[in-house]
């Protein structure tokens, strides 16, 4: 999936596997498996160019460096339940629940990022679903208040606070 200039690590997602999906207009693009892929197990190695500011597709790799991926792993989707995790020193996606082919897969996007490039109402639909989405490190926007996905911000800003 990658373009041949990123080199040719066998670990890189390949086309047989994956594909990047419109998946609809509200989540956007997000990135499906095509196999099975076991809880615990390596997914692939992902790449991209390192970046020293936040864009809408980027993954935080440090405070301020932020791989920018366009091919394959900045459209990853968010869930609060997710079914990957990423190791973003060595740039490794490990599967974290059983992942069936035609599934999506979702990362937490609070495990990797510090602030998001734009908070937003999380319909992942899972049972611990947060309903607003920020990055691990910020507060609720304003417009957090207004969405119906909104929920308990008391406890939102005690945890923020106390990092
Ligand atoms: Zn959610």
């Amino acid at each position: 999936m990658y373009p041949p200039h990123f080199g040719n690590n066998p670990l890189f997602p390949s086309k047989n596997d994956f594909r990047v999906v419109l998946k609809n207009h509200v989540a956007g693009m997000g990135v499906m498996t095509y196999k099975f892929i076991a809880k615990g197990s390596l997914v692939c190695a992902i790449a991209g160019d390192i970046i020293t500011d936040i864009r809408q597709h980027t993954l935080q790799i440090e405070p301020d460096l932020h791989l920018h991926d366009l091919f394959f792993s900045g459209y990853f989707l968010h869930s609060c339940s997710p079914n990957i995790e990423l190791d973003m020193k060595k740039l490794l996606v490990h599967a974290v629940q059983d992942i069936s082919p035609m599934d999506y897969l979702t990362m937490d996007y609070a495990q990797t990022e510090d602030i998001l490039y734009k908070q937003f109402p999380c319909g992942c639909g899972s049972e611990n679903c947060r309903g607003w989405i920020t990055g691990r490190k910020e507060l609720p926007v304003a417009e957090a208040i207004l969405s119906n996905g909104f929920r308990a911000p008391e406890k939102q800003f005690e945890e923020c606070q106390s990092t």
